[in-house]
């Protein structure tokens, strides 16, 4: 409480707390339900002051980090919490586009974000900020895994307390990076679904800042930055096609809603994007709803190796089939074979190594393609989320092995030799 008596106020151009289903206003507290109708809670801009005080120029003179789009994330103090989050690469893919049959395809790369290496520093440095504003000392979230990581890195780093619920059967990588910085870990014996609720019943009699709970307006609003960036790094310019991992759907519905601000404050020109979103087929409620052509998503058990988007019961499920419709886009799914073929294709045609959820991307990248729902003129964009050290076991086994040599050179040739015979008689098989 201390703290947010040195916090400077600025002009905020956020206003209100919003009911996404009646329209109702709330103040900008930490809650996110509705009271009346118990649909979830939005942040809403005063998009006047921003059309007029917004310019490409003043973004670009801001830092090379999320919060060079300050003014359209919910903070209204100075001393924000930057730990270089964001700005990320965005790289032409021209050799996965070559492989894929596609003439204009980029990576967006959070798997390089700061300080995690995934897309979630995003969110979680905005509600953090947003926490110390509100008062909280401290925070708390249910994780798939990537959350866990950047609550207690950025918590650290803020001086904030930290305790993070996850599931017990995480990748070995997703605990060791978050035990690094001494949060209390919570091991939940059950899926994510079962930590999500025990986590909602924390939040109401502990009084702490949950980041996807009672913070959760704030957190989302951090990944309207993926689509901002894009929007600048193309030149602002919105791309046609953009395809990204869905989870509860909150990062896709939020790229949408960052490109539809800009539209709206006259950053970019208006144009129609459409909208793919990717599930893994053994966590796939979305995919499901909008094949069968259903108005609701009825909840599964997950049980993939995607285990960062193995959400079975997505808060924000039913909005993003909404932008797959309404933008003529898709939403697929793919085997867990294909989500390992996805992230060793990434890796051999482009040099980034991407955790499962991104191999997932590529995969549903791939089948959407070959199924013609992406056209190959289309400027398309993968939203790489996450890194693949974090989930080595998804791809233990299915990568060769170093030869093992003497420090002599000829052990060196002989060993070369014996990987060249290899490689032929690979190609052999290959062409007969
Ligand atoms: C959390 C996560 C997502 C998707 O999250 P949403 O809940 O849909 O916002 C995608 N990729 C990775 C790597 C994640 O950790
Ligand atoms: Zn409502």
């Amino acid at each position: 409480m201390t703290q947010a008596k040195t916090l400077n106020p600025i002009a905020a151009t956020f206003k209100a707390l919003k009911c996404k289903e009646c329209g109702a206003e709330y103040e900008l507290t930490a809650s996110h339900v509705c009271e009346a109708c118990f649909g979830p809670l939005e942040v809403t801009y005063d998009y006047n002051t921003l059309r007029r005080t917004v310019t490409r120029e003043s973004i670009q003179s801001g830092p090379n980090s999320i919060w060079r789009y300050r003014s359209f994330l919910p903070v209204a103090t100075e001393n924000v919490i930057d730990v270089g989050t964001g700005m990320t690469p965005l790289v032409q893919a021209n050799r996965l586009a070559r492989r894929l049959g596609l003439k204009k395809l980029y990576i967006k790369n959070d798997a390089v974000n700061m300080p995690t290496l995934s897309f979630k520093d995003r969110v979680v440095s905005v509600a953090l900020s947003r926490a110390r504003e509100l008062g909280f000392s401290t925070v708390s979230c249910a994780s798939t895994g990537n959350l866990a990581n950047s609550t207690a890195a950025i918590a650290a780093h803020a001086g904030l307390d930290c305790c993070v619920f996850i599931p017990a059967d995480l990748e070995a990588g997703k605990v060791l990076g978050t035990l690094i910085y001494s949060p209390t870990v919570m091991a939940v014996q059950g899926n994510y679904d079962q930590v999500n609720r025990l986590c909602c019943e924390v939040a109401n009699t502990y009084g702490w800042g949950f980041v996807n709970i009672n913070l959760r307006p704030y957190y989302s609003e951090g990944s309207k930055t993926l689509g901002y960036e894009v929007a600048e790094q193309l030149g602002w310019q919105l791309p046609d096609h953009i395809v990204a991992p869905l989870a509860s759907g909150s990062l896709f519905t939020k790229i949408y809603k960052g490109f539809q601000e800009f539209i709206q404050v006259g950053l970019v020109e208006d144009k129609s994007v459409r909208f793919s979103g990717a599930q893994a087929e053994g966590c796939s409620p979305i995919a499901q709803a909008y094949q069968e052509e259903r108005e609701f998503v009825k909840p599964v058990k997950p049980n993939t190796i995607a285990k960062s988007i193995a959400i079975g019961n997505p808060a924000d499920g039913i909005y993003a089939l909404e932008i797959a419709r309404k933008t003529d886009g898709s939403i697929a799914s793919v085997t867990d074979a294909e989500i390992i073929e996805g992230i060793k294709l990434l890796a051999e045609t482009e040099g980034i190594f991407t955790e499962t959820a991104g191999g997932t991307t590529i995969a549903v990248l791939k089948k959407l393609v070959e199924a013609g729902k992406i056209d190959p003129d289309e400027t398309t964009v993968a939203y790489i989320t996450g890194n693949g050290l974090k989930t080595q076991e998804a791809v233990q086994g299915y990568v060769g092995e170093p030869l093992t040599i003497e420090a002599k050179l000829d052990s060196f040739e002989r060993a070369l030799e014996r990987s060249r015979t290899l490689e032929r008689l690979d190609w052999q098989q290959v062409l007969v």
